[in-house]
């Protein structure tokens, strides 16, 4: 039997230079996104997260450049004058932001990155580099689910909880601006969906930029 959690699995060679991957998980708050992220950086060496600049306050046990970059208002403002961004967008009152930095450099050495974004900031980085971009979209099993899921985490009031339902139906009607849709009804479950889905697009052909030499070696 074939080990899921083996890297060979994936049929990948080191050795045979591969152009990283843009993979971005989006859902509503609620549906699992973050779990679903943590459980992909946990058990996959080869993709980082792409911590996105934020104009919001850190929370409790949240630290800078690790979560996210806590800037203020003029640091924002500079940066989009600077055109620092892949993309950015307002949510929830603040603004939220991909830095381009080291990403771009990165993509060609074959590191591949996470982006746990909203549908604003995928539909904007795919416009910016569809060649790298593999978008995936986390759907809850239903609505009330969701929001149980939301009041269980018990850190918000009504009226943050109703927001963010109002917010998640909106989030929700754009499933279908992504390549895979994955409904989370069981966690495991759901993250090994989500992990098939990257072996396999890591396989792609455009992206095994190292095949070219290796097949004309393979003919002659
Ligand atoms: P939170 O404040 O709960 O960490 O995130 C709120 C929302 O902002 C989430 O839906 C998250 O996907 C979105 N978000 C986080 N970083 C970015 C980003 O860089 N760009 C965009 N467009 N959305 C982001």
């Amino acid at each position: 039997m074939i080990d899921s959690n083996s890297p060979t699995n994936t049929q990948e060679r080191p050795d045979l230079h591969r152009r990283g991957l843009m993979f971005i998980l989006s859902s509503p708050s609620g549906a699992g996104k973050t779990t679903i992220s943590r459980m992909l950086l946990a058990a996959d060496d080869q993709i980082k997260l792409s911590v996105s600049v934020t104009t919001r306050p850190a929370r409790p046990g949240e630290i800078d450049g690790v979560h996210y970059y806590f800037v203020d208002d003029a640091d924002f403002d500079r940066m989009v004058e600077e055109d620092d961004f892949y993309e950015w967008a307002h949510v929830f009152g603040h603004r939220y932001g991909t830095p381009k930095g080291r990403i771009r450099n990165a993509l060609k050495e074959g590191q591949d990155f996470l982006f746990d974004i909203d549908w604003q900031g995928t539909q904007q980085l795919f416009q910016k580099d569809q060649q790298d971009v593999v978008r995936v979209f986390i759907l809850p099993p239903s609505i009330a689910e969701l929001r149980r899921r939301l009041e269980a985490r018990a850190q918000d009031d009504k009226d943050v909880i109703d927001a963010r339902m109002e917010r998640a139906r909106a989030e929700i009607s754009h499933w279908d601006a992504y390549d895979y849709v994955v409904i989370n009804e069981d966690v495991d479950a759901c993250f090994a969906k989500v992990r098939e889905i990257l072996h396999a697009e890591r396989m792609k052909r455009q992206r095994q930029t190292g095949l070219i030499p290796f097949v004309r070696e393979l003919m002659t």
